[in-house]
């Protein structure tokens, strides 16, 4: 493989272009005209122009951007995360123009795309399911027996769904039916897909993934777990390694159920089994992703492997150059990431120019971005700015660390996630590892972010220096202007 293609944008591109510099291959970028000045862009060797801004005339041109591949070249194409990483028909489609895909195979992806054939082929290994329907409800009849002998609340989930959406609570029985209906109704419009089934509401969970990694030869490991319970509308905002609860035994046997997983669909390469666990620590199999996570980097900071190197190695049909035995924890990697959004403000986005950017340094810093100072985030796509990591020898190293990191970061123009997370820090929900995903609800409230905003004075006396220093676009830019968001144009990416 000498030369790959990133079909993707912003830090994931450029954190792949990086492993791929590292291992003699060439890069090339794609961009669409609201990313024509990005760092991906300029970092790559060559780079396409596919369209407009809106991810539908660029990023998700799945044809063009292997008409691009094949003109130049390419051996291989990785996806990242979002756009078309789990898009099976595009992964085939790369496959059938004879480059490597570089990530599973498209059947592996077409049944755990779906939550429902994802739950039908972990049953068959034995793996622990919520309780719940078994199969997709077409009539609440049925649903309401099913519902009774778990227990309200339960979850409406629709199969196809994802990011967070296309969830809904039922608090009781006589809602049921309604919900249903109106649950089924949604997920064909959203998602083109009309089944949805039930689960028992895990009342006071923790979301737990792990890390798996297989090659071609059938060799399949786990790279232990990722804690990200700290979320805000069911989206992870706060992910460390490992967790703070989990013992060694509980790891071992939530491992070897993951890698059991990735044998049921096949797998190859890199993929994240997530799974919820209650208060008494049970666990239970939610859904399988099957690309790179977001949150990829705290593995790599705490087992030392290079997490895109490896993908590219598997595709290129390597055996992995480690067993199970040999892979070990080391130390502990909180990750924050650092959305434009307004926190005080429901989290909602808060895009704008990044006047004032300038990243924090130091040991065990590691900041994965794709923006430079006095770029403006996009409407178009996700409002990730970046992803804050931190690596101690302990979680306590990690998150004062992370404190100090986030006191160092200085971002003006627009409001961040920063100041959320630094409460989060420094809470002794956190602290204790005492929490779940409803960390929000039951500890947060904007008022409480007026305590803990320190560094202000920092941006304050930079706002007067740029005031000083003659530019007047920098009149108004105060940490949280913009946040008269244009978010009705917003077209979100979660991942
Ligand atoms: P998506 O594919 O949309 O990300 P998931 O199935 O991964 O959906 O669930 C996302 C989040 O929703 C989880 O991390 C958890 O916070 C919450 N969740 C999912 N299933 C349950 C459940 N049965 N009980 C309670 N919370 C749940």
């Amino acid at each position: 493989m000498n030369k790959i293609l990133i079909a993707n944008r912003g830090e994931i591109a450029l954190r792949i272009m990086k492993s791929a510099k590292e291992m003699g291959i060439s890069t090339v970028a794609v961009y669409s005209e609201a990313d024509r000045n990005s760092p991906h862009v300029k970092y790559a060797d060559e780079a396409v122009l596919l369209g407009p801004a809106p991810s539908s005339q660029s990023y998700l041109l799945g044809d063009k951007i292997i008409e691009f591949a094949l003109k130049l070249k390419v051996d291989g194409i990785h996806p990242g995360y979002g756009f078309l990483s789990e898009n099976g028909a595009f992964a085939q489609a790369v496959e059938d123009a004879g480059i490597t895909f570089i990530g599973p195979s498209a059947d592996s992806m077409k049944i755990m795309g779906d939550k429902l054939s994802a739950k039908e082929a972990a049953k068959a290994f034995n793996i622990p399911l919520v309780p719940g329907t078994e199969g997709a409800v077409e009539n609440p009849a049925e649903a309401i027996d099913i519902c009774k002998e778990i227990g309200f609340p339960v979850l409406i989930k629709a199969s196809a769904g994802g990011g967070g959406k296309g969830m809904r609570i039922v608090e009781k029985e006589e809602e049921l039916e309604e919900q249903i209906h109106s649950a089924i109704s949604e997920a064909k419009s959203a998602f083109g897909n009309g089944a949805v089934f039930i689960e028992k509401y895990v009342a006071s969970p923790r979301h737990i993934e792990v890390q798996v990694l297989c090659d071609t030869h059938g060799n399949m490991v786990h790279l232990f777990e990722r804690e990200c319970s700290v979320q805000r509308r069911h989206q992870k905002v706060i992910e460390e390694a490992p967790s703070a609860i989990i013992s060694e035994q509980l790891r071992a046997e939530m491992g070897a159920k993951a890698v059991d997983v990735a044998r049921a669909c096949d797998y190859i390469g890199a993929g994240t089994v997530e799974f919820i666990m209650d208060e008494q620590h049970n666990f239970y199999f939610m859904e399988m992703n099957t690309r790179l996570q977001v949150e990829h980097p705290v593995t790599e900071m705490i087992t030392g492997i290079d997490l895109v190197k490896e993908q590219i190695r598997v595709a290129r049909g390597e055996k992995l150059s480690f067993s199970q035995d040999d892979l070990k924890i080391q130390g502990h990697s909180i990750e924050v990431r650092v959305y434009a959004e307004n926190a005080r403000e429901n989290f909602m986005p808060d895009i704008g120019n990044l006047r004032v950017y300038k990243r924090p340094h130091g040991v065990g810093v590691r900041v994965d971005d794709g923006f430079v100072e006095g770029m403006d985030i996009p409407i178009y796509y996700d409002p990730m700015i970046s992803k804050l990591v931190t690596y101690g020898k302990d979680r306590e190293e990690a998150r004062l660390r992370m404190i100090r990191a986030i006191e160092d970061y200085k971002i003006v123009g627009l409001s961040t996630t920063m100041e959320f997370a630094k409460f989060v820090m420094e809470h002794e929900a956190f602290i204790s590892g005492n929490f779940d995903t409803h960390f929000v609800n039951k500890h947060f409230s904007p008022e409480l972010l007026d305590k803990t905003t320190a560094g202000n004075e920092d941006i304050a006396a930079m706002i007067v220096a740029h005031l000083l220093a003659g530019n007047k676009e920098n009149k108004a830019a105060m940490p949280s202007e913009g946040k008269a968001a244009k978010t009705s144009k917003w077209k979100a990416n979660r991942v």
